[in-house]
C-alpha cells in the first residue's frame, strides 16, 4: 500500500523523501518548499502546480526554523505513536505553515516559540520499535 511503512526490515523507513533533506555530511535537516514561479507563494507539501495561478512549482530549500502557531497534544491518538504526543503547526519566514509532530516537552509548549526541523521517529511497530522517521520540530536551545 502507499505511504505504509514496511516492517519485515529492522532499519526504520525514511519517510517523506520530496519534502525533507538529511544530509548525510552531518549538517542539519531541512524541509523543501514549492515555490510558485508567477505568484511567488511558496507550498508545503510538494504540488504539480500552484493551485491559484496554474504555473510551474521550483522547490526551494525552507529556513530550517520558524515559530510555533498553534499546537495540541493529543492524549488517545493513532495506533504506532505513544500517547500523549504533541502536534503543532508551525509558521516558517517563507509564509508557509506545516504541521508535524512536535518533539518538546509538553509543559515547555508554548506558541510563538521558536522551533526547528529535526528527524525523529514518527512511527513505532506494535512492540514500539521505530518503524519510520521523517520531519519533526524541536525548540531551538
Ligand atoms: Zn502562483
Amino acid at each position: 500500500m502507499s505511504g505504509q511503512p514496511t516492517i519485515d526490515t529492522n532499519e526504520p523507513v525514511f519517510f517523506h523523501p520530496d519534502l525533507f533533506v538529511v544530509p548525510t555530511n552531518g549538517e542539519a535537516p531541512y524541509l523543501l518548499g514549492y515555490k510558485c514561479e508567477d505568484c511567488g507563494k511558496v507550498w508545503f507539501p510538494k504540488l504539480e502546480i500552484c493551485p491559484e495561478c496554474w504555473t510551474d512549482l521550483k522547490q526551494i530549500t525552507l529556513s530550517r526554523s520558524g515559530k510555533l502557531y498553534s499546537y495540541s497534544i493529543i492524549h488517545i491518538g493513532q495506533r504506532g505513536i505513544k500517547s500523549p504526543y504533541a502536534v503543532g503547526y508551525v509558521d516558517f519566514p517563507e509564509e508557509v505553515r506545516i504541521y508535524a509532530q512536535l518533539a518538546i516537552p509538553h509543559e515547555k509548549l508554548k506558541l510563538g516559540m521558536d522551533v526547528e526541523v529535526i528527524e525523529g521517529v514518527v512511527r513505532l511497530d506494535k512492540n514500539s520499535n521505530p518503524v519510520m522517521l521523517s520531519y519533526m520540530f524541536k525548540a531551538v536551545e
